[in-house]
């Protein structure tokens, strides 16, 4: 009781002093409102299905375990000497929060805010969905946050360790089996209508349409008879299917034609004779006449701990109001007040390319949102902790941050020659599958 007291004591203290964070977003906002998977879709603004999201978890128990937690999943070095007692598992339920968390398991308030700190070139905590695992271990007396493992899904888990006055942030991925299946179907009445009864998603539909919107008048062209298909690589881990799929290859037949889309190396996709169909990008989200005030550094050493801590993204000098344009075409999937990140966004390109939008004044879209390259996203500003106004820019690739000034970006170019024989190789064994 103590302890939980104290919790509130901070919490008011903290009100004062962070008046944004716990008001709308991360603290306070339930977590449950994000299908990563089903962004293309047109139910995007849907509550989540619960029992969807906890259809990989239901081997796991619901509620609190108050037991010793033995760990038969993941096997690291610096696991063992946490073990004890006072450590929970924990299924996040809709409606959660992870203020709410903390303060079930008596967690310190000042541990969640250092948590969040070193979650801050990550935004790993702000992707939290009902039916993922929390795992805590902590110390018995004074409810010290130890370590902090968040499954994400059968494949990929968070971990967030005490290094002196920090967490270590890792990940851990399990690679499984991949699996390639092909889907096919015919047109009956519409599309999206006949390719889910083929067991298409809606975000695989999206996919399909978007890639070959040039080709093919989807409105107006489409008839009854003609022919879809797609190949699917599946993850599986001991048997069970993961989250993770892709999209390998679509192929329509439509007026006697074939039309094809091949997901390529680069994570692009091209048509059969190697012609880039992928929306340009930009490489900055703001005019050129701003300089880059820091650039991306994974190796960056911490000024004062002297640890590597890593600048994911790359930093504009640009001053407060200047509006930001998101770098590509796609979908907001997430818009979020965070106590170190500030006010920002996240842009779901393709499955390949996500950016992110940091410690801007103001957020113009919302999740669910369709966007354009070019289009208005909101206005720098310096919320968060920052010194001053600037926009800190991310790119990711498959959920690894990268370079955005130097990586290579969807640009409408072909297939390279170099890679040409490669990309044909690759398109025959699709075919043959
Ligand atoms: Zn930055």
């Amino acid at each position: 009781m103590h302890i939980h007291k104290n919790f509130n004591t901070l919490k008011s203290f903290a009100i004062l002093l962070f008046p944004t964070v716990l008001s709308p977003n991360i603290l306070a906002t339930p977590i449950g409102d994000t299908i990563e998977n089903e962004v293309h879709s047109k139910i995007i603004n849907k509550p989540v299905p619960i029992n969807n999201a906890n259809s990989e978890f239901t081997s796991l128990q619901s509620d609190v375990k108050d037991t010793l937690l033995i760990d038969n999943t993941i096997k690291h070095p610096d696991i063992a000497q946490f073990l004890s007692p006072y450590n929970y598992e924990y299924k996040i339920k809709k409606g959660d929060n992870l203020g709410l968390i903390f303060e079930k398991f008596h967690l310190r308030y000042s541990d969640l805010m250092r948590l969040m700190e070193s979650d801050l070139n990550f935004l790993s905590l702000d992707t939290i969905m009902p039916g993922n695992v929390i795992k805590i271990w902590k110390t018995k007396k004074s409810n010290k946050l130890l370590r902090l493992e968040l499954k994400l899904n059968l494949s990929d888990t968070v971990s967030y360790t005490l290094n002196g006055s920090s967490y270590d942030y890792n990940t851990y991925s399990d690679p499984g089996t991949w699996k390639e299946s092909r889907i096919k179907g015919k047109v009956i009445r519409t599309l999206s209508g006949s390719a889910k009864k083929v067991g298409l998603s809606n975000s695989e539909i999206a996919q399909m349409t978007a890639l070959l919107q040039n080709k093919i008048n989807f409105s107006k062209e489409l008839k009854k008879g003609d022919q879809f298909e797609i190949i699917r690589k599946t993850q599986y881990i001991n048997g069970k299917k993961t989250r993770n799929h892709e999209v390998e290859m679509v192929k329509i037949q439509n007026k006697g034609k074939t039309y094809s889309a091949i997901l390529h190396t680069d994570g692009q996709f091209y048509d059969g004779d190697g012609k880039s169909l992928e929306q340009a990008f930009n490489r900055r989200p703001v005019s050129k006449r701003f300089r880059i005030s820091s650039s991306f550094n994974p190796n960056r050493l911490h000024p004062v701990t002297k640890r590597i801590s890593p600048h994911n993204g790359t930093d504009f000098a640009v001053p407060s109001g200047t509006p930001i344009a998101s770098v590509g075409d796609g979908i907001v999937i997430l818009t979020r007040k965070h106590p170190y990140a500030g006010n920002y966004v996240v842009i779901k390109h393709n499955n390949t390319y996500k950016t992110r939008y940091l410690h801007m004044s103001k957020i113009l879209v919302k999740k669910g949102q369709k966007i354009t390259r070019g289009q208005k996203i909101g206005l720098s500003g310096s919320t968060g902790r920052v010194t001053g106004p600037h926009l800190h820019f991310e790119m990711l690739i498959k959920d690894k941050a990268v370079n955005a000034m130097t990586t290579s970006i969807p640009s409408g170019t072909p297939v390279p020659p170099l890679e040409m024989k490669s990309f044909i190789e690759n398109k025959k064994r699709l075919d043959a599958i």
